[in-house]
């Protein structure tokens, strides 16, 4: 029996900005279990006072991780690795292997972390599928990038999935679609294994990249657990005592084609 403590760290955030591209608001999990205190993604460099206000509340210092396990090598999950030099920095193989050989280009690849976590120590590359750490389970869910993994905490009556960005909110996994896919066919296949994972024990808690957890309700529908929570600070007059805030919970119905 596992009995690790699994807490949402920093909620990953469904959205993208229209004229400034995506957020980089991804999810960051906190594993405790086993003699181990993990980071399960670590989050984009905007993120980096939340985090560390977040470990403090749980008690904790940098250099009281020792795992960092990396869904994919996109900036908004990994580039905060370099924080936590005492900790093992876990990422798949084919990931690394496939981010590193990548010329720097108009992608989420932090090309310059790319190449330190390719020649680093700390790094242990995940082959997959494997239970890589006690009771953690790795499967590969191409699509997004070529070498994405999935995992599986096997926590006894229920498991916790982490998807990262294999499906990065609700709307891709009901839809069984995948913005920002390399290859479409390769991001279905992908979420069907999620679901089939997703519907082995009835309480599985799913944690998307980029939104709320879910569970799935007796029809086999997503349900949200918990309540978004986020709001901009804008300072739009004149003076810079007053600012503003824009709630992000409330949308504008609009339909649009992804191309
Ligand atoms: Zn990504």
């Amino acid at each position: 029996m596992a009995n690790y403590q699994v807490d949402v760290l920093i909620q990953g955030f469904p959205g993208r900005s229209i004229c400034h591209g995506g957020l980089g608001w991804s999810t960051v999990s906190l594993i405790r279990g086993q003699g181990r205190t993990i980071l399960l993604d670590v989050g984009a460099f905007g993120m980096r006072g939340p985090l560390k206000k977040r470990l403090h509340e749980f008690g904790l210092e940098p250099k009281d991780i020792t795992d960092v396990i990396l869904t994919h090598a996109h900036y908004d999950h990994m580039v905060n690795y370099i924080l936590f030099p005492q900790a093992t920095i876990w990422i798949g193989d084919t990931e690394l292997t496939w981010a590193a050989k990548q010329a720097p280009g108009f992608n989420p690849l932090p090309e310059l972390y790319v190449q330190q976590l390719n020649q680093s120590a700390h790094v242990r590359r995940i082959q997959a599928p494997s239970e890589f750490l006690p009771f953690l389970h790795c499967f590969l869910v191409p699509g997004h990038t070529p070498g994405h993994l999935l995992f599986v905490l096997d926590n006894g009556a229920s498991d916790v999935i982490f998807t990262g960005d294999a499906a990065k909110n609700r709307a891709e996994l009901m839809s069984k679609k995948v913005i920002d896919t390399a290859n479409v066919s390769e991001s279905a296949d992908s979420i069907d294994l999620i679901f089939e994972k997703w519907r082995s024990k009835p309480k599985n808690i799913l944690i998307p990249g980029h939104d709320l957890s879910m569970q799935l309700d007796e029809n086999d529908c997503p349900v949200y657990l918990g309540k978004r929570a986020d709001s901009l600070m804008v300072w739009f007059s004149e003076k810079i005592e007053s600012s503003g805030l824009i709630d992000l919970n409330v949308a504008q119905s609009m339909s649009q084609d992804n191309h």
